[in-house]
């Protein structure tokens, strides 16, 4: 099962953005490291966008990116937080 952890840096922009807030859209101040296929984003701004795991919309000045619902998919602060206490739990 280790395919899933195999990325390429371009493959972001190749598939349909899952919603039309991509990342390319939002303001983003700062990205902080790769955790598991999983990014926080933090936005110079709140921005509001549609969380691809909860299916709820946020409008927060955080979001993450998450190769695990779709390329590019936006995830939301709570959703980032659940995704990494599982992964750290193991
Ligand atoms: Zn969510």
């Amino acid at each position: 099962m280790t395919s899933s952890l195999q990325k390429e840096p371009g493959s972001l922009k190749d598939r349909l953005p899952a919603v039309d807030s991509s990342t390319g859209s939002l303001p983003i101040l700062e990205s902080y490291p790769d955790f598991h296929g999983v990014r926080l984003h933090s936005l110079t701004r709140p921005a509001e966008y549609r969380c691809a795991r909860c299916g709820g919309t946020c409008s927060s000045a955080l979001a993450a990116t998450s190769d695990h619902h779709g390329a590019g998919a936006l995830i939301c602060p709570s959703c980032y937080g659940v995704f990494v206490e599982s992964r750290v739990r193991g």
